[in-house]
C-alpha cells in the first residue's frame, strides 16, 4: 500500500493542558516526511494543537462541522471557521453523531459538499451495528450510507473524500473486526464506489478501518489490500501508541 493515513479521533477528551502535553511528547518522536498523520481533537483544542504542531507534518482535523458558512445555528461551527484556523480534515457522520445527535445520510451529504468547496478533506464514516451484521445486512446498509452521502458530488471531487469503515460493534469496545472482515468490507466499499462512479475512482479511494485499532492489532489490519489507514479513537490519546501506529504504517509502506 503506497498511502497509509493514521487519523486520531480524540472524541470529547483532553483539555488545553492535556493537548499541550500531548503535543510536546509527540514532537519528541521523529517522523518521516511520507508519514501521513492527522489528529482530530475537540473544537476548543484545534487552534492550540495547530500552533503546537507547527513545523511538523502532523495535520489537524475536526470532528464535525455545519453545512452552512454562518447564520442562526446556535452551537454549531462552520467549515469556513475550521478552514480559517488551518483544519485540513473533518469527520462526517461518525456513528456517535449519527446515534446521539441525529446525523443523517442527508446531512452528511450536505457537509461533504461544503467541505469540498472549502478544500477540507471529509472523512466519511460508515458502518453497521451488531444486529445488522447478524442479519447479514451490512452491505446493503453501507450501500445506502454511501449512495446518499455522494449524491451530487462531482466525479473529480469523489477521490478527495476519505471513507472510514467503522463497524459500530467494534468502536470503543476492544472488539476489533478480524483483518479478513475489515478487508472484505473495504473491498466491498471500493467495488461499490467503482460501480457508482468508475473503476479508476474506486481504485484511488482512500479507505480507512476504524474500531479498536491499537499497535497490537494494527499490522494485520493495515496490510490488507483495500485498507489505506486507520481511524483510531482510544489508542490515539497516548502519544506513544499513536507513534507506534505511524511506525507500523511506515514499515508496511517499505
Ligand atoms: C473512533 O472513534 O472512530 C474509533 C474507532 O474509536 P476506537 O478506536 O476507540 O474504537
Amino acid at each position: 500500500m503506497d498511502r497509509i493515513l493514521i487519523a486520531g479521533n480524540w472524541k470529547m477528551n483532553k483539555d488545553a493542558k492535556g493537548t499541550i502535553d500531548f503535543a510536546k511528547k509527540i514532537k519528541k518522536y521523529s517522523f518521516n516526511e511520507g508519514d501521513e498523520v492527522c489528529l482530530i481533537p475537540p473544537f476548543t483544542d484545534l487552534k492550540i494543537l495547530k500552533d503546537e504542531l507547527d513545523g511538523t507534518n502532523i495535520k489537524i482535523g475536526a470532528q464535525n462541522c455545519h453545512f452552512e458558512d454562518n447564520g442562526a445555528y446556535t452551537g454549531e461551527i462552520s467549515s469556513e471557521m475550521l478552514k480559517e484556523i488551518g483544519v485540513e480534515f473533518c469527520i462526517v457522520g461518525h456513528s456517535e453523531r449519527r446515534e446521539y445527535f441525529g446525523e443523517t445520510d442527508k446531512s452528511c451529504n450536505k457537509k461533504i459538499i461544503k467541505l469540498l468547496e472549502k478544500g477540507i478533506t471529509p472523512i466519511l464514516c460508515v458502518g453497521e451495528k451488531e444486529d445488522i451484521r447478524e442479519a447479514g445486512a451490512e452491505q446493503s446498509l453501507i450501500s445506502k450510507q454511501l449512495g446518499e452521502a455522494f449524491i451530487g458530488i462531482k466525479q473529480a471531487d469523489v477521490p478527495k473524500v476519505i471513507i472510514a469503515y467503522e463497524p459500530i460493534w467494534a468502536i470503543g469496545t476492544g472488539k476489533t473486526a478480524t483483518p479478513e472482515q475489515a478487508q472484505e468490507m473495504s473491498a466491498f466499499i471500493r467495488g461499490f464506489m467503482s460501480g457508482l462512479f468508475s473503476e479508476a475512482i474506486g481504485e484511488c479511494m482512500m479507505i480507512l478501518y476504524g474500531g479498536s485499532v491499537k499497535p497490537e492489532n494494527a499490522r494485520d489490519i493495515l496490510r490488507q489490500r483495500d485498507i489505506n489507514g486507520a481511524l483510531v479513537g482510544g489508542a490515539s490519546l497516548d502519544p506513544k501508541s499513536l507513534y507506534e501506529l505511524v511506525k507500523i504504517s511506515a514499515d508496511l509502506k517499505k
